[in-house]
């Protein structure tokens, strides 16, 4: 039986660290990190996870700041936003609510915000530092990922990591993270061939596909950590479910370590970006 990774307890053990942190700098520093949220539109999962970032980000001690636009907002309205938050001295992270309606280019709105503000990590600057010197504000999903298994885990030199998945968010930076621990990195995808081999040789098997339960425990090496970042819904007995990429049952009996859906990645992730946004915070402030 596998050792359940605990995303909730983690991303809690994260929160209570990040409250210290902000009641020093505000008491040292003078200084209230401000997140601001931009969601445009209705779309009911954004407004959910908007919601929950403005909530945790508060419960912190941090200035949270949500600007809500409606569907039909002009692109230019809304890069007139993003540079208002640019030069505004309370705001220290811009986080822009992905998706964005098709008639708004999601490439330059990510680019509109200041690298120094981004706390997505979605910026080329932060993506090419993310590449090379390893310095800038890294993804949240992917940065969960990592701590999670560095928790578990200690030292990941040497360990063998498939990543199933290479979109921009997940799959590509986590694989950027796992080559700086000295991993041996494969990223796999839709054309990879023999995806169930290649699984099976992963010390560390990353899942970032959008296909639930693709990974069945036949494909998990005995004793490999399991890192399930898919959320998927599904129908089962008349209920809605959310599962992962990965078949937890089946996967459960053979990996050393897993972690659940939901309950694992996903709480991480927005810890993460509270940990972003005190990050830029401190640049900002020439706080060490
Ligand atoms: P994308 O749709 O952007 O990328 C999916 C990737 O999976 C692509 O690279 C695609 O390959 C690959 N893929 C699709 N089908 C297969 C297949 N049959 N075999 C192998 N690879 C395949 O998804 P995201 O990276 O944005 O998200 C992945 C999952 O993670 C989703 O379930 C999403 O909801 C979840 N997620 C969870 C987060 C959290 O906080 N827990 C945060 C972000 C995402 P190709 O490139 O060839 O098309």
């Amino acid at each position: 039986m596998a050792t359940i990774i605990d995303g909730k307890a983690a991303a809690l053990k994260l929160r209570e660290e990040l409250s210290v942190t902000v009641s020093a700098l505000k008491a040292e520093h003078d200084l209230v990190p401000g997140l601001a949220v931009v969601l445009v539109g209705e779309d009911p999962a954004s407004q959910v996870y908007v919601r929950n970032k403005a909530k945790q980000t508060a419960e912190v001690g941090m200035q949270s700041f949500e600007h809500r636009l409606s569907a039909d907002t002009a692109e230019s309205d809304l890069l007139a936003l993003i540079d208002t938050l640019n030069s505004d001295p309370q705001v220290h992270g811009i986080l822009v609510q992905l998706p964005l309606p098709d008639h708004i280019n999601e490439p330059k709105v990510i680019n509109a915000v200041s690298h120094e503000k981004d706390v997505d990590g979605f910026h080329l600057t932060n993506v090419g530092r993310l590449n090379t010197d390893g310095k800038g504000v890294v993804p949240c999903t992917p940065l969960g990922c990592l701590m999670m298994l560095k928790a578990e885990l200690g030292d990941l030199s040497g360990l063998n990591a498939v990543i199933v998945g290479r979109s921009n968010i997940v799959g590509k930076p986590m694989a950027a993270l796992l080559l700086q621990a000295n991993c041996t990195v494969t990223i796999a995808h839709s054309r990879t061939r023999d995806l169930q081999s290649l699984c099976q040789t992963a010390d560390i098997l990353v899942a970032a596909v959008g296909r639930p339960k693709m990974v069945p425990g036949s494909w998990v090496k005995s004793g490999a950590t399991v890192i399930d970042v898919g959320i998927n819904r599904i129908e089962q007995d008349g209920k809605t479910k959310l599962v992962g990429d990965v078949d937890y049952d089946s996967a459960e009996s053979v990996a050393g370590a897993i972690t659940p859906v939901p309950g694992g990645v996903g709480p991480m992730t927005i810890a993460c970006l509270l940990s972003n946004t005190v990050q830029q915070a401190k640049r900002q402030h020439g706080i060490g």
